[in-house]
């Protein structure tokens, strides 16, 4: 499991050039600086592709205030869990609290004594840092450490709106191993985990584009999300992956249909609109693994949905 960490991207919020600089200076050693002179410049950074991972805010700025930008924050599902730090001249409890109630993490009064500045902004990384390492673990199945079934469910929702934005074809794949009660009944259920395991590195690994996705769905069971991929791409892609699997050559002499350890995959391709319902694209997708396993399994079964 790859779990990244890398310098923290810290966004300074505040009009007066002099006061960036002071923060500037005493963060860009530790973490990666960005700077802001106004409220519009500072939510322009936080929906950007590349958002900060804490926010230090001034209150008082002509045009768009702090209260104002942190309410945009946390209006949106995609900045809402952006730390914010209020760095503020407004020094009374009754503006203090006032921020807090907006939100924000913490509440640092102008004029602020540096190391203390500097030890709140690490503790806050801190948290943030362990808040992004469980949610990582959230999504990950425990045996096979690749993403699991709330991932998949996630990400296809995403999907799905993007393919009926964009009005491209999306692409979904259900495989399963096949005869694999056998294999757990003759080589024995520690074997067949790590078999598992085995078979969800190459899904894992056999998919190149960025946007695609592999999940472990249930038991021997993996999906596959390709986005933007039409009917004959995904026939291409899914019977490399059912190749794959078989170069593995993992011996399974109690399958009915080979020597070795095989899958099958059905896969369903659709071209979203608003009427469809996109469980009707997994669905077909199910219907097509079941057609792969009666017709004699180790193959791919595909069709187009329509609405
Ligand atoms: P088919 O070719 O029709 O798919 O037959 P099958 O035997 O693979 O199908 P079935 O669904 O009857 O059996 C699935 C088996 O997968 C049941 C269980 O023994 C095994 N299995 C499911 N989850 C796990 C797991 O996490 N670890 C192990 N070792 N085995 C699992
Ligand atoms: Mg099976
Ligand atoms: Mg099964």
């Amino acid at each position: 499991m790859v779990i990244e960490e890398k310098k923290a991207r810290i966004l300074i919020v505040d009009d007066e050039k002099m006061n960036l600089k002071v923060l500037a200076d005493l963060l860009k050693n530790e973490h990666s600086v960005i700077l802001a002179r106004s409220g519009a410049q500072a939510l322009k950074h936080a929906f950007g592709e590349n958002p900060p991972d804490l926010i230090l805010l001034d209150v008082m700025m002509p045009d768009m205030g702090g209260y104002e930008v942190i309410k945009c924050l946390k209006d949106n599902d995609r900045t809402n869990a952006i730390p914010v730090i209020f760095v503020t001249a407004l020094n009374s409890m009754e503006d203090e609290e006032h921020g807090l109630k907006l939100g924000a993490m913490d509440y640092i009064t102008k004029p602020f004594s540096p190391p203390i500045v500097e030890m709140r902004v690490r503790n806050h990384l801190r948290i943030v840092h362990q808040y992004r390492l469980l949610d990582q673990l959230a999504y990950l199945d425990g045996l096979t450490e690749i993403p699991n079934r709330r991932r998949f469910e996630e990400v296809f929702k995403n999907e799905c709106l993007r393919a009926i934005r964009n009005r491209s074809p999306l692409s979904i794949g259900m495989a399963d191993v096949d005869f694999f009660k056998q294999y757990n009944d003759h080589y024995g259920h520690a074997m067949g985990d790590r078999t598992l395991q085995a078979i969800a590195r190459v899904l894992h690994n056999s998919v190149k584009r960025p946007a695609d996705l592999v999940a472990r769905y249930g038991g021997e069971e993996f999906v596959m999300i390709f986005p933007d991929t039409d009917r004959d791409s995904a026939n291409l892609v899914a019977d490399r992956i059912r190749l794959s699997i078989e170069e593995l050559n993992i011996s399974h002499q109690y399958s009915g249909i080979a020597d070795h350890i095989t899958i099958s995959i059905g896969l369903a391709t659709a071209r979203l609109t608003n009427e469809f319902r996109p469980e009707s694209i997994l669905e077909k997708a199910d219907i097509n693994l079941y057609t792969a396993k009666q017709s004699g399994r180790n193959m791919v079964v595909s069709s187009l949905v329509s609405p």
